[in-house]
């Protein structure tokens, strides 16, 4: 059996969170099926990166350096990737739903034929049973996922072909350090010999990187608005409420797509994942599409003119009213207990 890889995306010298994440997943299935963890970074100047990786509990880093590996652009990631797994093979290969592992995962999966399936919201190890094909299956990739519109949960499993391969997005997985001791091995990938002149037709000549204001992933409290504001000035009351309270503010779809809110600030499937200590949703239904972005938020308090609104389900108090009346009294109330 081969073993779980993670294509880990680095920035400025810095591994992306959704790839420490999926480091902290894949240590657990590689623990799971028994096998190694190893990890893919490739960049220029990456050279100490393994003190980013290796604690996440990674025994091998394939590291590929290289100028022409400074930026990404998808032909010679995807060349070195698929030269690696070739040699490698791969049981398991997760990447971030990000626009970085949206353009590679599937290429990779199509060079070598293997299947992908996107934006998973856990990954399990598993047996199937085909019973037509007669046919056992040991230890595979669930690879769970809302599918027909967030209707229901599909599991979805790749028995015959390999690398098994997933996309996360980031903020689903959890990120913890296995250990801060952790050492593994690197190994380097030759870079010359893999790339070709047709790998390399694209150049990036210039870069703009536009950095988000919206900082939700990282809030410890989120003031989240659905529809039930009303419109984008009843909404905007939940940006002094959060200003009291050191929150940011998050929205529904339904209150995006209302002209509400910006995307950035979307919780939920389409949107961010967010597991602050306290989540307050104002005047949100509470859809699944919705909950599947921060019901593992510490604490939930639901405001809600319908006392049965399915957020009343998972919230752990509930404010039965208007949130025209409620929002401003808050406003006040922590106002002055502030003071
Ligand atoms: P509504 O469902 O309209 O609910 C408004 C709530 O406000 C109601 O509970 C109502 O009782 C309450 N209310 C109304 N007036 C007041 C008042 N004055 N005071 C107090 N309460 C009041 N949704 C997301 O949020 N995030 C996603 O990422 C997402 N992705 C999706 C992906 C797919 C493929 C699909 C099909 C849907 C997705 N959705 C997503 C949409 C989701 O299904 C819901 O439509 C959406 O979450 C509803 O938003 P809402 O709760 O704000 O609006």
């Amino acid at each position: 059996m081969g073993n779980v890889f993670v294509i880990c995306e680095i920035e400025e010298g810095k591994v992306a969170d959704v790839s420490l994440e999926l480091l902290t997943k894949g240590r657990s299935l590689a623990n799971d099926l028994n096998c190694k963890l190893e990890a893919v970074a490739l960049g220029h100047n990456i050279k100490g990166i393994e003190s980013q990786i290796y604690p996440y509990g990674v025994d091998v880093i394939h590291l590929g350096d290289d100028k022409r590996l400074e930026f990404y652009t998808t032909l010679p990631y995807t060349s070195i990737i698929v030269d690696l797994f070739k040699a490698e093979k791969p049981e398991v290969c997760l990447l971030g739903a990000s626009t970085l592992g949206r353009d590679l995962g599937p290429r990779v999966s199509s060079a070598l034929f293997s299947g992908l399936t996107a934006d998973c919201t856990a990954l399990e190890i598993g047996d199937h049973s085909d019973k037509k094909a007669g046919k056992e299956y040991k230890d595979l990739l669930y690879q769970i996922r809302p599918a027909f519109g967030g209707n229901i949960v599909a599991t979805i499993i790749n028995p015959d072909c390999r690398p098994q391969m997933a996309t996360v997005r980031e903020g689903v997985m959890k990120m913890e350090i296995h250990d801060a001791s952790y050492k593994g091995e690197i190994k380097e990938i030759d870079v010359d010999k893999i790339l070709k002149p047709e790998d390399l037709v694209v150049k990036v000549i210039e870069r703009h990187m536009e950095k988000s204001k919206v900082n939700i992933k990282n809030s410890s409290i989120i003031v989240a608005g659905g529809y039930g504001m009303g419109s984008k000035e009843g909404f905007n009351q939940l940006y002094q409420l959060a200003d009291v309270l050191s929150a940011e503010v998050g929205a529904s779809r339904a209150a995006v797509d209302a002209g509400f809110a910006d995307h950035e600030r979307q919780i939920g499937q389409t949107g961010v994942t967010v597991r602050p200590k306290l989540y307050i949703a104002c005047g949100i239904s509470g859809q699944i599409q919705h909950t599947a972005g921060m019901e593992e938020s510490s604490m939930i308090i639901a405001i809600n003119n319908d006392s049965n609104a399915p957020i009343n389900k998972i919230a752990d108090y509930v404010i039965n009213g208007d949130v025209n009346d409620i929002v401003p009294k808050l406003i006040k109330l922590y106002k002055k207990n502030t003071k």
